[in-house]
């Protein structure tokens, strides 16, 4: 069954998330969804017996960072996921640095890992995409092979330019490149990951991703907050 991560990133207010549960109850059958809300609602997901992941943890397990989460604090909320290396924490706070060691200690404390890899638009008209989700991958799995297996972490290849713009790529150019991230994974380390796409999925895209057979499921941002399109949305997935 495919994967579908809702990564509602910075939004929604506390009525907005009870009226999302409201929403939702009863209606994720037989579908394999993750919550990542942000960290004031992890909670209130858990406690509804949801899947539910944190959109990153600190590099750190505890000690004097002041503004960050500690996978500990995380899992007590109800975490079993957590999303690594999102593009907008790469850009906003530098996360390529701590790539490697924030999915050691997410491991190290059990829990399933989504690594999101991605190059840019410059990067992509230049050709240079495998190069980079080369370097992305190895650089977060070098250090971590003794701990990574096929259940505990999953890939998300997300173009950064596709990500809130409403451009997807066209599907031989997925098929190509998720196809290719199998293939590296495979050949250099041995692994058969899952690997999702994301960006800009939407009800009007859903079907057509649907036909692409290498895509193991979905990271789904700005479509993922309006409940009842969300749903429509899971329903076309099989
Ligand atoms: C994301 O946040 O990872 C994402 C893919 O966002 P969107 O679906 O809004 O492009």
């Amino acid at each position: 069954m495919k994967l579908i991560c809702a990564n509602f990133k910075m939004n929604l207010l506390k009525d907005d998330i009870h009226n999302y549960l409201n929403t939702i109850k009863g209606k994720i059958n037989n579908k394999n969804v993750i919550f990542f809300p942000s960290i004031p609602f992890i909670e209130e997901f858990a406690k509804n017996n949801y899947l539910v992941g944190s959109q990153n943890i600190s590099f750190k397990d505890f000690g004097s960072i002041t503004g960050d989460t500690s996978v500990l604090q995380l899992k007590e909320l109800g975490i079993t996921y957590t999303i690594i290396g999102h593009s907008e924490r790469r850009t906003f706070f530098n996360d390529s640095n701590y790539i490697a060691k924030k999915i050691k200690l997410g491991l190290d404390n059990d829990l399933k890992i989504v690594l999101c890899i991605g190059e840019n638009l410059e990067e992509f008209e230049k050709e240079k995409t495998l190069e980079v989700l080369k370097r992305e991958l190895d650089e977060a799995l070098q250090d971590n092979l003794d701990i990574i297996n096929e259940n505990n972490l999953i890939i998300a290849y997300e173009p950064i330019w596709a990500i809130g713009t409403n451009k997807i790529p066209t599907n031989s150019c997925l098929d190509n490149t998720i196809s290719k991230i199998k293939g590296y994974l495979k050949t250099k380390y041995n692994l058969n990951l899952k690997v999702l796409y994301g960006g800009s999925v939407n009800l009007d895209n859903i079907e057509e991703l649907e036909t692409i057979k290498v895509i193991d499921g979905y990271l789904v941002g700005g479509a993922s907050l309006d409940a009842l399109k969300f749903l429509s949305l899971i329903n076309k997935v099989n």
